[in-house]
């Protein structure tokens, strides 16, 4: 809870972030309202050392079937469970999820909530206080996906447009957040009192995938991007195109064409013993790449451009 507190504080201090953490083949994403898990194989270890409470868990989003990002999913289910949970969750997967959830539910057993499997609207999907969060095809050797999340932000608020329309103080915040309002017999939209959207932030994750055209097109100005770096030297190029996957050149070069400002590595081979002696050939490529490792995290801040 202290790493929640700690987060609330920096949502307070730059009017929103989003932190995003590495946890042992899994993803746990907080953005101030939103908490999803992405892909899991050890219960909830990874969210339990990284100080998260599985009670604010909206989603389970599932990149693909594949063992090493599925086995730990019915532990988890069986913990949140234990937690008292009732309110439903979302089970998000790419094709083949309602097979895959009638097999998965038996391992879980009677839960006391509600599992909601979807395959994810194209549209994706939309949570309280405007983030989104939408499936990326990505290319691996089963159906997969990777997954983009959107924290939206607000055009700058003018107080002297809203005293001037007559809107009390205490609905100030409904306009920011994207509420119209009755004011006096007439209706004041957002547009009315704030500005142009600003920039918002982006976090991509790509899953298990071999460089594509989707993911680079999703990854485009993201704030962060996390993404398959199986394999280490190009040598294995072949192989990595062969199974599904990136090397970390690739991976690389894929970041830097997108523009995305930040790149951690994922999913490494048990071939790679040490991931940060490889890292100089992705920041060849892409100066700013560092190495995921299980409990990493970043606060990430709203900028400007
Ligand atoms: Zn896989
Ligand atoms: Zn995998």
């Amino acid at each position: 809870m202290e790493y929640i507190n700690a987060f609330k504080a920096v949502v307070a201090a730059v009017c929103a972030a989003l932190t995003a953490l590495w946890g042992w083949f899994g993803w746990v994403v907080v953005a101030w309202i939103v908490l999803m898990v992405i892909d899991y194989v050890t219960g909830s270890a990874a969210a339990l050392r990284a100080g998260v409470g599985l009670s604010r868990l909206e989603a389970i989003c599932l990149t693909h079937y594949h063992g090493d990002h599925i086995f730990g999913l019915p532990g988890l289910l069986q913990t949140i469970a234990c937690q008292g949970r009732t309110r439903p969750l979302l089970l998000a997967g790419p094709q083949g999820l309602e097979n895959f959830w009638a097999v998965m539910r038996l391992l879980a057993g009677p839960l006391p909530y509600p599992v909601i499997p979807t395959e994810m609207p194209p549209e994706g999907l939309w949570f309280e206080g405007g983030a989104t969060l939408s499936a990326v095809p990505t290319r691996h050797r089963v159906p997969s996906q990777g997954y983009c999340f959107r924290l939206p932000r607000a055009g700058r608020f003018d107080p002297q447009k809203a005293r001037a329309l007559g809107v009390p103080l205490r609905d100030w915040k409904r306009l920011q957040q994207g509420e119209s309002l009755e004011v006096g017999g007439r209706t004041v939209a957002p547009g009315d009192v704030c500005g142009p959207a600003r920039r918002g932030i982006k976090v991509v994750f790509s899953g298990d995938t071999a460089p594509c055209p989707a993911l680079e097109d999703a990854a485009r100005d993201a704030d962060l991007l996390i993404c398959d770096a199986t394999y280490a030297g190009e040598a294995l190029a072949p192989e990595a195109a062969r199974y599904g996957h990136s090397t970390f050149r690739q991976t690389a070069a894929l970041a830097a064409r997108a523009g995305a400002r930040r790149l951690w590595l994922a999913h490494y081979s048990p071939r790679i013993e040490d991931p940060e002696a490889a890292l100089p050939l992705a920041q060849a490529v892409f100066p700013a790449a560092e190495c995921g490792f299980d409990g990493k995290s970043v606060t990430l801040p709203f900028t400007e451009s």
